[in-house]
Protein backbone atom coordinates (compact mmCIF):
# COMPACT_ATOMS: atom_id res chain seq x y z
CA UNK A 1 0.00 0.00 0.00
CA UNK A 2 1.35 3.76 -0.52
CA UNK A 3 2.21 6.05 2.16
CA UNK A 4 -1.08 7.60 2.66
CA UNK A 5 -3.07 6.34 5.48
CA UNK A 6 -6.10 3.81 5.67
CA UNK A 7 -9.01 5.78 7.26
CA UNK A 8 -10.47 3.52 10.19
CA UNK A 9 -14.21 4.27 11.57
CA UNK A 10 -14.96 2.83 14.36
CA UNK A 11 -11.62 2.27 15.21
CA UNK A 12 -12.00 2.60 19.20
CA UNK A 13 -14.70 -0.11 19.50
CA UNK A 14 -13.81 -3.92 19.69
CA UNK A 15 -13.27 -4.79 15.93
CA UNK A 16 -11.80 -1.15 14.92
CA UNK A 17 -9.80 -0.94 17.56
CA UNK A 18 -8.17 -4.37 16.84
CA UNK A 19 -7.74 -3.32 13.24
CA UNK A 20 -6.33 0.19 14.06
CA UNK A 21 -3.81 -1.94 16.42
CA UNK A 22 -3.05 -4.26 13.89
CA UNK A 23 -1.99 -1.48 10.90
CA UNK A 24 0.00 0.35 13.03
CA UNK A 25 1.66 -2.36 14.82
CA UNK A 26 3.35 -3.58 10.49
CA UNK A 27 3.76 -0.08 9.51
CA UNK A 28 0.40 1.49 8.05
CA UNK A 29 -0.19 4.95 8.83
CA UNK A 30 -3.87 5.10 10.33
CA UNK A 31 -6.37 8.01 10.95
CA UNK A 32 -9.01 6.84 13.40
CA UNK A 33 -12.26 7.91 13.16
CA UNK A 34 -14.72 7.24 15.98
CA UNK A 35 -17.32 10.08 17.70
CA UNK A 36 -16.96 7.96 21.58
CA UNK A 37 -20.15 7.00 21.60
CA UNK A 38 -20.44 4.01 25.56
CA UNK A 39 -18.84 1.52 22.95
CA UNK A 40 -15.89 3.51 21.86
CA UNK A 41 -12.52 3.81 24.21
CA UNK A 42 -9.56 5.57 23.62
CA UNK A 43 -8.22 3.30 26.20
CA UNK A 44 -8.76 0.44 23.89
CA UNK A 45 -5.91 2.00 21.41
CA UNK A 46 -3.38 3.24 24.00
CA UNK A 47 -0.93 0.71 22.82
CA UNK A 48 -0.98 3.10 19.73
CA UNK A 49 -1.41 6.48 20.79
CA UNK A 50 1.98 7.47 21.08
CA UNK A 51 2.79 6.32 17.49
CA UNK A 52 3.91 8.77 14.52
CA UNK A 53 1.97 6.71 12.39
CA UNK A 54 -1.56 6.82 14.01
CA UNK A 55 -4.01 9.90 14.39
CA UNK A 56 -7.60 10.09 16.38
CA UNK A 57 -10.01 12.56 14.77
CA UNK A 58 -13.15 12.39 17.20
CA UNK A 59 -15.54 12.78 14.15
CA UNK A 60 -19.32 11.63 13.93
CA UNK A 61 -19.53 9.82 10.52
CA UNK A 62 -23.09 11.75 10.15
CA UNK A 63 -21.48 15.29 10.05
CA UNK A 64 -20.59 15.39 6.09
CA UNK A 65 -18.58 18.20 6.56
CA UNK A 66 -16.44 17.03 9.24
CA UNK A 67 -16.11 13.79 6.89
CA UNK A 68 -15.32 15.83 3.86
CA UNK A 69 -12.46 17.36 6.05
CA UNK A 70 -10.94 14.36 6.84
CA UNK A 71 -11.08 13.30 3.12
CA UNK A 72 -9.48 16.26 2.01
CA UNK A 73 -6.78 16.42 5.10
CA UNK A 74 -5.65 13.61 5.15
CA UNK A 75 -5.89 11.84 1.45
CA UNK A 76 -6.43 8.47 2.53
CA UNK A 77 -5.50 5.36 0.56
CA UNK A 78 -8.40 3.72 1.92
CA UNK A 79 -11.38 3.59 3.87
CA UNK A 80 -12.47 0.91 6.55
CA UNK A 81 -15.75 1.07 7.97
CA UNK A 82 -16.65 -0.23 11.44
CA UNK A 83 -18.78 2.79 12.97
CA UNK A 84 -22.28 1.34 13.56
CA UNK A 85 -24.36 0.73 16.47
CA UNK A 86 -23.62 -2.55 16.78
CA UNK A 87 -26.16 -4.11 19.55
CA UNK A 88 -28.97 -5.94 18.77
CA UNK A 89 -31.22 -5.46 22.59
CA UNK A 90 -30.34 -1.35 22.12
CA UNK A 91 -31.84 -1.56 18.75
CA UNK A 92 -34.80 -2.96 19.78
CA UNK A 93 -35.06 -0.50 22.63
CA UNK A 94 -34.15 2.40 20.17
CA UNK A 95 -33.96 1.90 16.27
CA UNK A 96 -33.72 5.31 15.31
CA UNK A 97 -29.53 5.78 16.47
CA UNK A 98 -29.09 2.67 13.90
CA UNK A 99 -30.72 4.29 11.39
CA UNK A 100 -28.69 7.26 11.56
CA UNK A 101 -25.64 6.00 12.64
CA UNK A 102 -25.42 2.51 10.05
CA UNK A 103 -27.45 4.10 6.99
CA UNK A 104 -26.81 7.83 7.37
CA UNK A 105 -23.53 7.58 8.31
CA UNK A 106 -22.79 4.83 5.71
CA UNK A 107 -24.03 6.76 2.89
CA UNK A 108 -22.25 10.48 4.16
CA UNK A 109 -18.91 8.81 4.20
CA UNK A 110 -19.55 6.81 0.81
CA UNK A 111 -20.51 10.58 -0.32
CA UNK A 112 -17.40 12.18 0.71
CA UNK A 113 -15.54 9.49 -0.49
CA UNK A 114 -16.89 9.54 -3.77
CA UNK A 115 -15.81 13.11 -3.89
CA UNK A 116 -12.97 12.62 -3.17
CA UNK A 117 -11.80 9.69 -4.75
CA UNK A 118 -12.89 11.42 -8.74
CA UNK A 119 -10.33 14.21 -7.63
CA UNK A 120 -7.18 11.56 -7.56
CA UNK A 121 -4.84 10.75 -10.25
CA UNK A 122 -5.86 8.03 -12.38
CA UNK A 123 -3.26 5.19 -10.55
CA UNK A 124 -4.71 6.27 -6.87
CA UNK A 125 -8.09 5.94 -8.28
CA UNK A 126 -7.61 2.83 -9.48
CA UNK A 127 -6.08 1.64 -6.44
CA UNK A 128 -8.87 3.26 -3.64
CA UNK A 129 -10.73 1.19 -1.56
CA UNK A 130 -13.79 1.31 0.40
CA UNK A 131 -14.24 -1.82 2.68
CA UNK A 132 -17.42 -2.18 4.48
CA UNK A 133 -17.61 -4.40 7.61
CA UNK A 134 -20.81 -5.90 7.93
CA UNK A 135 -22.73 -8.73 9.47
CA UNK A 136 -23.87 -12.25 8.84
CA UNK A 137 -27.24 -10.85 10.49
CA UNK A 138 -28.26 -9.66 7.23
CA UNK A 139 -29.57 -12.94 5.82
CA UNK A 140 -31.62 -13.61 8.61
CA UNK A 141 -32.24 -16.93 10.63
CA UNK A 142 -30.94 -20.28 9.11
CA UNK A 143 -32.64 -23.78 10.64
CA UNK A 144 -30.73 -26.74 11.46
CA UNK A 145 -29.02 -27.25 8.38
CA UNK A 146 -27.48 -24.62 5.69
CA UNK A 147 -24.99 -21.91 5.70
CA UNK A 148 -24.74 -18.32 4.41
CA UNK A 149 -22.95 -17.46 1.36
CA UNK A 150 -22.54 -14.49 -0.58
CA UNK A 151 -25.18 -15.46 -2.99
CA UNK A 152 -27.58 -15.98 0.08
CA UNK A 153 -31.19 -13.39 -0.24
CA UNK A 154 -31.33 -10.52 2.63
CA UNK A 155 -33.81 -11.12 4.99
CA UNK A 156 -32.85 -9.14 7.88
CA UNK A 157 -35.05 -9.63 11.02
CA UNK A 158 -34.14 -7.18 13.94
CA UNK A 159 -33.42 -3.15 13.58
CA UNK A 160 -29.94 -3.69 14.10
CA UNK A 161 -29.50 -5.85 11.07
CA UNK A 162 -31.74 -3.79 8.93
CA UNK A 163 -30.04 -0.58 8.64
CA UNK A 164 -27.18 -3.19 8.36
CA UNK A 165 -28.64 -4.39 5.46
CA UNK A 166 -29.44 -1.05 4.26
CA UNK A 167 -25.70 0.15 4.78
CA UNK A 168 -24.88 -2.71 2.67
CA UNK A 169 -27.30 -2.10 -0.67
CA UNK A 170 -25.93 1.49 -0.08
CA UNK A 171 -22.18 0.87 -0.09
CA UNK A 172 -22.69 -1.66 -3.60
CA UNK A 173 -24.58 0.93 -5.09
CA UNK A 174 -21.94 2.96 -4.87
CA UNK A 175 -20.17 0.90 -7.22
CA UNK A 176 -22.13 -0.18 -9.81
CA UNK A 177 -23.46 3.74 -10.16
CA UNK A 178 -20.55 5.60 -9.78
CA UNK A 179 -17.41 2.71 -9.78
CA UNK A 180 -16.53 3.33 -6.63
CA UNK A 181 -14.33 0.82 -5.48
CA UNK A 182 -15.96 -0.68 -2.72
CA UNK A 183 -16.34 -4.33 -1.02
CA UNK A 184 -18.49 -5.81 1.19
CA UNK A 185 -17.89 -8.29 4.31
CA UNK A 186 -20.42 -9.73 5.98
CA UNK A 187 -18.78 -11.49 9.49
CA UNK A 188 -20.22 -14.34 11.72
CA UNK A 189 -20.06 -13.68 15.89
CA UNK A 190 -16.42 -12.04 16.91
CA UNK A 191 -15.31 -12.57 20.47
CA UNK A 192 -11.93 -11.85 22.16
CA UNK A 193 -10.34 -8.54 24.13
CA UNK A 194 -12.05 -5.07 24.00
CA UNK A 195 -15.47 -6.28 23.60
CA UNK A 196 -17.46 -4.05 25.29
CA UNK A 197 -19.52 -6.25 28.45
CA UNK A 198 -23.05 -6.40 26.97
CA UNK A 199 -22.28 -9.12 24.49
CA UNK A 200 -22.53 -12.26 25.58
CA UNK A 201 -18.80 -13.36 26.08
CA UNK A 202 -17.80 -10.57 27.98
CA UNK A 203 -20.74 -10.79 29.92
CA UNK A 204 -20.61 -14.28 31.00
CA UNK A 205 -17.06 -13.64 32.02
CA UNK A 206 -17.75 -10.61 33.88
CA UNK A 207 -20.98 -11.69 35.73
CA UNK A 208 -19.21 -15.03 36.73
CA UNK A 209 -15.90 -13.24 37.79
CA UNK A 210 -18.71 -10.90 40.08
CA UNK A 211 -20.42 -14.58 41.28
CA UNK A 212 -23.70 -12.85 40.01
CA UNK A 213 -26.32 -14.71 37.84
CA UNK A 214 -24.88 -15.56 34.02
CA UNK A 215 -28.09 -14.34 32.39
CA UNK A 216 -28.85 -16.68 29.28
CA UNK A 217 -31.81 -15.89 26.78
CA UNK A 218 -34.60 -18.65 26.32
CA UNK A 219 -33.07 -22.14 26.77
CA UNK A 220 -30.04 -21.58 25.38
CA UNK A 221 -30.42 -23.42 22.23
CA UNK A 222 -29.84 -20.35 19.68
CA UNK A 223 -26.83 -21.01 17.88
CA UNK A 224 -23.96 -18.67 16.61
CA UNK A 225 -20.86 -19.27 14.58
CA UNK A 226 -17.96 -17.68 16.83
CA UNK A 227 -14.48 -15.82 15.26
CA UNK A 228 -11.64 -14.81 16.98
CA UNK A 229 -11.59 -10.95 16.34
CA UNK A 230 -7.76 -11.25 15.47
CA UNK A 231 -8.83 -13.83 12.53
CA UNK A 232 -11.32 -11.34 11.49
CA UNK A 233 -8.81 -8.47 11.35
CA UNK A 234 -6.61 -10.43 8.82
CA UNK A 235 -9.70 -11.07 6.64
CA UNK A 236 -10.50 -7.55 6.87
CA UNK A 237 -6.39 -7.05 5.74
CA UNK A 238 -6.72 -9.35 2.76
CA UNK A 239 -10.20 -7.96 1.38
CA UNK A 240 -8.68 -4.48 1.58
CA UNK A 241 -4.96 -6.00 -0.12
CA UNK A 242 -6.62 -8.89 -2.45
CA UNK A 243 -10.41 -8.74 -2.91
CA UNK A 244 -11.59 -7.52 -6.04
CA UNK A 245 -13.95 -4.47 -5.84
CA UNK A 246 -17.37 -4.90 -6.22
CA UNK A 247 -17.08 -8.52 -4.49
CA UNK A 248 -18.54 -9.35 -1.33
CA UNK A 249 -16.65 -11.54 1.02
CA UNK A 250 -18.98 -14.06 3.88
CA UNK A 251 -16.54 -14.84 6.81
CA UNK A 252 -16.63 -17.05 9.75
CA UNK A 253 -14.94 -19.59 11.70
CA UNK A 254 -16.34 -23.07 10.65
CA UNK A 255 -17.41 -22.81 14.56
CA UNK A 256 -21.12 -23.29 15.93
CA UNK A 257 -21.84 -23.45 19.16
CA UNK A 258 -25.26 -22.90 21.18
CA UNK A 259 -24.91 -20.00 23.28
CA UNK A 260 -25.69 -22.57 26.63
CA UNK A 261 -22.21 -24.38 24.98
CA UNK A 262 -20.60 -21.03 25.01
CA UNK A 263 -21.22 -20.01 28.65
CA UNK A 264 -20.36 -23.54 29.87
CA UNK A 265 -17.35 -23.73 27.72
CA UNK A 266 -16.46 -20.17 30.08
CA UNK A 267 -17.19 -21.31 33.23
CA UNK A 268 -14.93 -24.30 32.63
CA UNK A 269 -11.63 -21.98 31.93
CA UNK A 270 -12.98 -19.98 34.92
CA UNK A 271 -12.99 -22.90 36.62
CA UNK A 272 -9.59 -23.63 35.92
CA UNK A 273 -8.41 -20.17 36.43
CA UNK A 274 -10.01 -18.59 39.03
CA UNK A 275 -11.90 -21.30 41.19
CA UNK A 276 -14.62 -19.80 43.29
CA UNK A 277 -15.43 -23.31 45.57
CA UNK A 278 -18.11 -23.86 43.21
CA UNK A 279 -18.67 -24.45 39.53
CA UNK A 280 -19.06 -21.16 37.63
CA UNK A 281 -21.79 -22.70 35.55
CA UNK A 282 -23.96 -22.81 38.88
CA UNK A 283 -24.70 -19.20 38.01
CA UNK A 284 -26.48 -19.91 34.90
CA UNK A 285 -29.84 -18.14 34.90
CA UNK A 286 -32.57 -18.50 32.22
CA UNK A 287 -33.99 -15.28 31.09
CA UNK A 288 -37.18 -14.68 28.34
CA UNK A 289 -35.85 -14.61 25.51
CA UNK A 290 -34.75 -11.75 23.34
CA UNK A 291 -38.02 -10.74 20.76
CA UNK A 292 -37.61 -12.23 17.12
CA UNK A 293 -34.28 -13.92 18.26
CA UNK A 294 -32.64 -15.36 15.02
CA UNK A 295 -31.92 -19.04 15.49
CA UNK A 296 -29.27 -20.25 13.45
CA UNK A 297 -26.34 -18.39 11.90
CA UNK A 298 -23.68 -20.40 9.88
CA UNK A 299 -21.17 -18.66 7.61
CA UNK A 300 -19.42 -20.87 4.75
CA UNK A 301 -16.23 -18.97 3.99
CA UNK A 302 -14.72 -20.84 1.21
CA UNK A 303 -14.65 -17.79 -1.26
CA UNK A 304 -12.19 -16.04 0.86
CA UNK A 305 -10.15 -19.08 1.39
CA UNK A 306 -9.83 -20.17 -1.97
CA UNK A 307 -9.82 -16.54 -3.23
CA UNK A 308 -7.36 -14.75 -0.64
CA UNK A 309 -6.08 -17.46 1.44
CA UNK A 310 -7.86 -16.51 4.09
CA UNK A 311 -8.75 -19.10 6.84
CA UNK A 312 -8.85 -18.78 11.20
CA UNK A 313 -5.68 -19.56 12.86
CA UNK A 314 -7.58 -19.89 16.32
CA UNK A 315 -9.93 -22.75 17.03
CA UNK A 316 -13.29 -21.88 19.36
CA UNK A 317 -10.64 -23.42 22.45
CA UNK A 318 -7.25 -21.37 22.16
CA UNK A 319 -9.73 -17.92 21.54
CA UNK A 320 -11.73 -18.61 24.42
CA UNK A 321 -8.70 -19.38 26.22
CA UNK A 322 -6.80 -15.88 25.27
CA UNK A 323 -10.18 -14.67 25.65
CA UNK A 324 -10.66 -15.34 29.33
CA UNK A 325 -7.20 -14.53 30.07
CA UNK A 326 -7.24 -10.95 28.85
CA UNK A 327 -10.37 -10.26 30.56
CA UNK A 328 -9.00 -11.37 34.06
CA UNK A 329 -5.75 -9.28 33.47
CA UNK A 330 -8.02 -6.12 32.17
CA UNK A 331 -10.58 -6.25 35.33
CA UNK A 332 -9.65 -2.52 35.33
CA UNK A 333 -10.80 -1.75 31.51
CA UNK A 334 -13.71 -3.54 31.91
CA UNK A 335 -14.82 -1.49 35.04
CA UNK A 336 -14.11 1.92 33.59
CA UNK A 337 -16.11 1.35 30.15
CA UNK A 338 -19.08 -0.16 32.05
CA UNK A 339 -18.86 3.09 33.96
CA UNK A 340 -18.77 5.56 31.36
CA UNK A 341 -21.11 3.34 29.62
CA UNK A 342 -23.78 3.79 32.29
CA UNK A 343 -22.78 7.28 33.06
P1 LIG B 1 -18.64 -1.61 18.69
O1 LIG B 1 -20.03 -1.24 19.10
O2 LIG B 1 -17.72 -2.24 19.67
O3 LIG B 1 -17.87 -0.31 18.14
C1 LIG B 1 -18.49 0.64 17.31
C2 LIG B 1 -17.60 1.86 17.27
O4 LIG B 1 -18.20 2.83 16.39
C3 LIG B 1 -17.43 2.55 18.62
O5 LIG B 1 -16.09 2.90 18.84
C4 LIG B 1 -18.31 3.79 18.51
O6 LIG B 1 -17.84 4.87 19.31
C5 LIG B 1 -18.19 4.09 17.02
N1 LIG B 1 -19.34 4.87 16.52
C6 LIG B 1 -20.66 4.61 16.72
N2 LIG B 1 -21.41 5.55 16.13
C7 LIG B 1 -20.54 6.39 15.50
C8 LIG B 1 -20.71 7.55 14.70
N3 LIG B 1 -21.93 8.03 14.41
N4 LIG B 1 -19.60 8.17 14.22
C9 LIG B 1 -18.36 7.70 14.50
N5 LIG B 1 -18.15 6.62 15.27
C10 LIG B 1 -19.23 5.96 15.76
O7 LIG B 1 -18.83 -2.52 17.39
P2 LIG B 1 -17.97 -3.78 16.89
O8 LIG B 1 -18.50 -5.00 17.54
O9 LIG B 1 -16.56 -3.46 16.97
O10 LIG B 1 -18.43 -3.83 15.38
C11 LIG B 1 -17.74 -3.06 14.39
C12 LIG B 1 -18.40 -3.30 13.04
O11 LIG B 1 -18.34 -4.67 12.70
C13 LIG B 1 -19.88 -2.89 13.01
O12 LIG B 1 -20.14 -2.28 11.78
C14 LIG B 1 -20.61 -4.22 13.12
O13 LIG B 1 -21.85 -4.16 12.47
C15 LIG B 1 -19.65 -5.16 12.42
N6 LIG B 1 -19.69 -6.56 12.87
C16 LIG B 1 -19.61 -6.86 14.20
C17 LIG B 1 -19.60 -8.20 14.61
C18 LIG B 1 -19.46 -8.58 16.05
O14 LIG B 1 -19.59 -9.77 16.38
N7 LIG B 1 -19.16 -7.67 16.96
C19 LIG B 1 -19.74 -9.22 13.65
C20 LIG B 1 -19.83 -8.86 12.29
C21 LIG B 1 -19.80 -7.53 11.92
Amino acid sequence: MSDRPVLVTGGAGFIGSAVVRHLVARGTPVVNVDSLTYAGHRASVASVEDDPRYTFEHVDVRDAEEVRRLFGQYRPAAVVHLAAESHVDRSIDGPGAFVGTNVIGTYTLLEAARAYWTTLEAADRQAFRFVHVSTDEVYGALGDSGRFTETTAYDPRSPYSASKASADHFVRAWHHTYGLPTLVTNCSNNYGPYQYPEKLIPVVITKALAGEPIPVYGTGDNVRDWLYVEDHVRALCAVLEGGRPGETYAVGGSCERSNLEVVRSICAVLDERRPAGAPHSQLITFVGDRPGHDWRYAIDASKITSELGWRPRESFESGLAKTVDWYLQNESWCAAVTKRGEA
